[in-house]
């Protein structure tokens, strides 16, 4: 049977995309379901498998192997932050599903904390009991006396946190059980995905690539730099400091807990830097002291190097018409949110691909 839908890119988005397009087709006859494949130039891997082969070690362009990942609700008023507060709201309501029946995943519920030293007025704004990532999530604004030294504004929540590569090959591994096809295979141009068809039939394509092949302007990467230590903890902890830098914990599921982390726009370096390590790490014992208290006791298993595809004025999710017959839908751009939005998203381009079928592509 030929391919009907080509998702180009096997990173969050990609994943999530095709396990919903799976999800919606499942009550089809066989005959009628389209064959789904999914184009990728890298694939999931787990950093047990990098850190005895370096030559496996994914690229610092593949991001969703180098996520924490947690989920931070953004508040604020603009169109796009609205937008994405509905796609991470939906993204909660699936990964508690997830949590709660496949544990094997590798996402877990959990408190989230956030301290902030220079609070703006969105937050400002925010009262406990107010809805702030998604429904029952016992959303309270911590007391003064609750606070850090330093800190003038922060809230507890329910959130949840994930274990990036595994929850990547576990979203893989459904997909395959549900009959998908891979090729691994790198893609000079988009249009290439169109020459694939066995029978000549065009394909939908979805763009999944993360950048768009560098091919849009308002694309830029954010270099991130974690580590990944043995030492476990049970809330995800962001404190934002007044001279624009960060420091959180992010527990990782089966692994101990992410520290990061960096956000370097524009910064192409692909190799960990030693005195960011060293920073972070000094950071981290002078914010969460509750966490690990000396810098001997922590025990690092890896440092983290990965570039947030950053997208001027948010995810591109659009359907484009580049040729006769030749539909594409992109969904890149994430940034720095790609996890927490990856189920809003890809009920979104769902719903388009069904209208797409449904007025013949
Ligand atoms: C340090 C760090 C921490 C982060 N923390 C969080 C977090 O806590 N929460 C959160 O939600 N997000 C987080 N993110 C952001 C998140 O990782 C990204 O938003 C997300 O991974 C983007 O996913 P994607 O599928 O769009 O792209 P990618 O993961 O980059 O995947 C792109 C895919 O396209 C493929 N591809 C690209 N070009 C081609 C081509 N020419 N031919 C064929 N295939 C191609 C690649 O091989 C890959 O499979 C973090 C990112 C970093 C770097």
């Amino acid at each position: 049977m030929p391919p009907r839908i080509i998702i180009v890119g096997s990173g969050i988005l990609g994943l999530s995309i095709a396990l919903e397009l799976q999800q919606r087709f499942q009550h089809r006859s066989p005959k009628s379901h389209p064959s789904i494949t999914i184009i990728s130039a890298e694939l999931p891997s787990q950093p047990s498998e990098w850190i005895d082969d370096p030559q496996r070690r994914p690229s610092p362009d593949y991001a969703s192997m180098w996520a924490g990942a947690h989920y931070r609700p953004i508040p604020g008023a603009s169109p796009q932050l609205r937008l994405e507060g509905q796609w991470a709201m939906d993204t909660f309501r699936r990964m508690r599903r997830i949590a709660r029946d496949t544990p094997e995943a590798g996402v877990r519920l959990m408190p989230g904390i956030e301290y902030l030293e220079d609070p703006p007025e969105e937050y400002c704004r925010l009262r406990t009991g107010d809805c702030y990532a998604g429904e029952d999530d016992e959303f309270r604004v911590l007391d003064r006396a609750e606070l850090p030294e330093g800190v003038t504004w922060g809230c507890r929540y329910n959130t949840y946190s994930l274990n990036a590569p595994h929850y990547s090959r576990w979203l893989l591994d459904q997909f395959l059980a549900g009959g998908g096809r891979i090729l691994h295979r790198k893609l000079a141009r988009l249009e290439e995905a169109f020459t694939l068809s066995e029978d000549g039939s065009l394909p939908l394509v979805i763009n999944c690539t993360g950048r768009n092949f560098d091919q849009d302007d308002k694309m830029r990467i954010i270099r991130g730099q974690t580590l990944l230590v043995r030492n476990k903890f049970d809330k995800t902890i962001t404190r934002q400091n007044r001279d624009g830098s960060w420091i959180f914990l992010i527990p990782r599921p089966f692994a101990g807990t992410i520290i990061g982390g960096t956000k370097e726009p524009g910064d192409m370096e692909m190799k960990p830097r030693i005195e960011t390590r060293r920073k972070l790490l000094e950071d981290c014992v002078r914010a969460f002291p509750e966490f690990v208290a000396r810098l001997e006791d922590f025990e690092v298993v890896l440092d983290n190097v990965g570039r947030r595809p950053w997208r001027d004025g948010g995810v591109r999710l659009e359907k484009e018409r580049i040729g006769e017959g030749k539909t594409v839908i992109h969904a890149y751009g994430a940034g720095g949110r790609g996890y927490e939005l990856s189920w809003g998203i890809a009920q979104e381009v769902a719903d388009l691909v069904l209208a797409s079928e449904r007025s013949k592509l």
